[in-house]
């Protein structure tokens, strides 16, 4: 009975290493590693040996025997991806293990940030003898987006923070919580008393729409914060006094606040969400959530394995308005929403998310609060863009949320790639905004290096590529002062751990 990947997938691909048939793709040096939605086993080749559930820090990996009902696409899935035989070597990529120059102190990098890239980062720095890693992170808790990113019904995918957990027992690993680089601590003081500082700050802000009427509308980024109890966003009113609410943008975060808040709160219960956001969605009258894209079915933002968990919620019927465009892919997001359009309507009362697609927003409506979305209907020009075509029609709403992606934030003292939101860099080497020459011992990870895309575990692939490019350089670096005037620099900065 092969294995088969189910939805909580991060893609940090630790079972692609595990498997010992070489079962299991893409790799990391495979092509569409980047773009996958996720990882897939090969149900010809799987032996059945389990090694990579084991490996996996998410427990997205099952027999095909034990799979709920619910979880069955995932087996079409998976065998989906082996269609086309491809030629693929015997066994899985081997990683060369990281040196340090002999020779030299050891080690001592500081990491700004303390979520998944932050975390893959300290794991593979601690596979050198000696090496110390500070984490300086600006919440009194570590991990970011791995708990204030993740929806609390995804249980199994915020399970990664174990895996950060086991890293942070790790001798050397020194975490500085409540600490903000450029207000407690400057980049030149990290910079000075370590031979690298990386940055993994993320992408702390998000990105707003560009209609009257927009600051009106919260975004879905600002939800999430509040519903996972984050203190930027615990006082934050969310109106969820209306039937309906509306989100602009359909990623993966768009669907997740759909889909929270569709759910019946006692299933919420037991999950990690803030007690502040359970008791106001106990309250809460929404009924219907429609998610408004600007473009076709074929242009979905969001990735199949969340697409199949939203068919299978028991809590919410999903329907899709396609707004005219066909449904005749051949590809999974395709088949599966012409599955979803062929169902029956939903029974009324059925608490419902609607996938509505070639509606663009011209304007938040309201006064002191959001009432409403202006929408109208575009229709697809060539290039897979979008023209209006038709005149806008409110659609009333107590809750407008925008969730058309996050957005890096500059950082003290650094250059900043204002279009990308992103540190100007190659491969995770910051480079001076001027001349694009690597500023020596400046590095970035995750979001904050390659913009806001890809799951939890794509931060391990792309922490490993900075890692090895900082020990490349490293032996360039100069000696550091003692370890002892470091001690004086972060006393007073409390270590956790
Ligand atoms: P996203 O995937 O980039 O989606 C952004 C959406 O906003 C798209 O539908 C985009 O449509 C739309 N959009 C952008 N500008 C717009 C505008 N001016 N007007 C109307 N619509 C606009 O962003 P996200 O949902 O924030 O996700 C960020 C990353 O986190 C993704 O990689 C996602 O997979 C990941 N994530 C994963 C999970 C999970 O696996 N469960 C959960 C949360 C987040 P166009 O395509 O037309 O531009």
């Amino acid at each position: 009975m092969p294995h088969v990947v189910t939805q909580s997938c991060c893609g940090d691909a630790s079972c692609v290493y595990a498997c010992p048939v070489n079962c299991i793709h893409p790799t990391p040096d495979e092509p569409d590693f980047a773009t996958a939605e996720m990882l897939y086993i090969d149900p010809a080749a799987c032996v059945d040996c389990g090694a990579c559930v084991s490996a996996c820090p998410v427990e997205a990996i099952a027999p095909e025997s034990a799979l709920a009902p619910a979880q069955l696409p995932f087996v079409t899935l998976n065998a989906g991806y082996y269609r086309e035989p491809r030629p693929r070597p015997l066994l899985a990529p081997v990683l060369p293990p990281l040196t340090a120059p002999a020779g030299r102190e050891p080690l001592r990098v500081a990491i700004v940030g303390s979520g998944p890239a932050a975390m893959y980062a300290a794991d593979e720095l601690l596979t050198v003898p000696g090496a110390r890693v500070n984490v300086f992170e600006r919440l009194p808790v570590p991990y970011g987006l791995a708990w204030a990113g993740v929806a609390p019904d995804h249980a199994r995918t915020r399970r990664v923070a174990d895996l950060f957990d086991r890293i942070a027992l790790q001798d050397g690993f020194h975490l500085y919580t409540g600490v903000e680089v450029g207000r407690d601590v400057t980049h030149e003081e990290l910079l000075a008393h370590h031979h690298a500082v990386v940055y993994a700050a993320g992408a702390a802000s998000d990105r707003r729409l560009d209609v009257p009427g927009h600051e009106l509308a919260g975004t879905a980024t600002e939800f999430v914060a509040w519903y996972n109890g984050h203190p930027d966003q615990a006082d934050r009113p969310f109106d969820l006094s209306h039937r309906r609410a509306v989100i602009i943008g359909n990623g993966n975060v768009a669907l997740d606040v759909a889909r929270v808040l569709t759910t019946d709160p006692g299933a919420l219960a037991g999950t990690d969400i803030a007690p502040h956001a359970l008791a106001a969605l106990r309250e809460s009258r929404v009924e219907e959530v429609v998610v408004v894209a600007r473009r076709g079915p074929e242009h979905s933002a969001f990735t199949v394995p969340e697409l199949i968990g939203l068919m299978g919620s028991p809590h919410a019927a999903l329907v899709v308005d396609t707004g005219g465009a066909a449904l005749d892919g051949d590809d999974p997001k395709s088949r599966l929403l012409r599955e979803v359009a062929a169902l029956p309507a939903p029974a009324p009362g059925r608490k419902r998310i609607v996938l509505r697609y070639l509606s663009g927003p011209v304007r938040v409506a309201g006064g002191d609060r959001a009432e409403g979305v202006e929408l109208v209907r575009n229709r697809p020009v060539d290039g897979g863009g979008v023209e209006p075509a038709g005149a806008p029609e409110l659609l009333e709403a107590g809750l407008v949320l925008s969730s058309i992606g996050y957005k890096g934030r500059p950082l003290p003292g650094l250059p900043f790639d204002e279009a990308r939101g992103v540190l100007p860099n190659a491969g995770g080497r910051v480079l001076d905004g001027v001349d694009g020459i690597p500023l020596p011992g400046v590095y970035a990870a995750g979001w904050i290096k390659r913009g806001p895309t890809g799951f939890l575990g794509t931060n391990k692939s792309c922490a490993q590529e900075t890692v090895r490019h900082l020990l490349d350089d490293h032996a360039a670096t100069g000696p550091l002062p003692a370890p002892a005037e470091l001690e004086r620099l972060l006393k007073g900065l409390r270590p956790v751990g």
